[in-house]
């Protein structure tokens, strides 16, 4: 089972590779919202030409009271390194 092992014999370094985490700012409040990716469960696989591509979308809203939705795309290789990133209703910051 993948999922005890990684709960309790999965090392340090391991697990802060697990997530990618990110900040998009709404483009109507401006509120910065953070998002994060669950590298081990969120990405799927996806044919490019003849390369893997590992891919992700996923949809924000802050919570204030505006209603925009932010969709992420991102796209990363086999071993998790960020390719890609595209954001609609929002703008990525640091
Ligand atoms: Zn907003």
């Amino acid at each position: 089972m993948g999922f005890l092992k990684n709960l309790f014999g999965g090392g340090s370094a391991k697990s802060e590779k697990r997530y990618y985490v990110f900040n998009v700012k709404c483009k109507r409040c401006g509120e910065i919202i953070e998002g994060r990716v669950d590298l081990d469960n969120d990405l799927s696989l996806e044919f490019e030409g003849d390369r893997n591509v590992y891919f992700v979308r996923k949809g924000l809203m802050g919570s204030g009271r505006c209603f925009q939705q932010i969709e992420v795309e991102m796209q990363f290789t086999s071993n998790r390194e960020l390719v890609e990133r595209q954001a609609q209703g929002g703008t990525f910051v640091e």
